[in-house]
């Protein structure tokens, strides 16, 4: 998959066009998008935070109520946990890490995203993308995960390979906040995590 095409607001005619490398550009497209049925009931959008130049890049699904409240990707009880899990690789959050989900604005009572606004959405996640060059993706929780690899596979059977998306090395692992309601899984997710150090030192 190449590099999506420039993203248009058409209802936003002042905020037409996002230019390929332009970050200033595209952090006023995202808060004014109007593309899909998610403007309507968001509090804010949630862009995505960390380090502009990492090698590290974190993909999850949608934001959740706090996100939606803060404004900020994984925080609360899940971000901790996050926090918690990349400190075990010795990663901090923010320094060579950049978190953001696919969707940039909340499903109302956290509904699996549409279609459609999957599709709306990851021109802007592609950007990121291309505007960070991150060595290595990845993707957290199922969701995120098939959408990215456009496929419906579980997690189960995904983890522990490297796929690519936009070019970009992708591994697969669960969402900190499934972590959180499966205990037993947190074992898997410190291997997938592992594996993605072993991977990036390879890269
Ligand atoms: Fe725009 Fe994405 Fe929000 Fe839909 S979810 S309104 S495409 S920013």
């Amino acid at each position: 998959m190449g590099l999506a095409p420039l993203w248009r607001l058409r209802s936003r005619p002042s905020a037409a066009k996002v230019a390929a490398g332009d970050w200033i550009a595209l952090k006023q497209a995202v808060p004014a998008c109007t593309a899909c049925g998610l403007h309507k009931t968001r509090t804010q959008t949630v862009f995505g935070v960390g380090d502009e130049k990492a090698q590290w890049m974190l993909i999850g699904e949608a934001p959740g109520a706090e996100e939606d409240r803060l404004g900020d990707p994984f925080v609360g009880q899940a971000g901790k946990l996050l926090d918690n899990m990349l400190a075990a690789i010795g990663l901090k959050r923010g320094e060579n890490v950049y978190i953001a989900n696919v969707l940039k604005c909340r499903p109302p009572g956290n509904r699996n995203p549409e279609p459609e606004e999957v599709a709306k959405c990851t021109p802007f996640l592609k950007q990121q993308i291309s505007l960070i060059g991150p060595k290595l993706i990845i993707a957290m929780g199922r969701f995120a995960a098939q959408t990215l690899l456009a496929s419906d596979a579980s997690i189960s059977s995904m983890r522990g390979r490297v796929y690519k998306y936009e070019g970009v090395p992708l591994i697969v692992t669960y969402h900190p906040a499934y972590l959180l309601r499966n205990l037993p899984d947190k074992a898997k997710s410190w291997a997938d995590l592992v594996f993605a150090k072993r991977t990036m030192a390879s890269l």
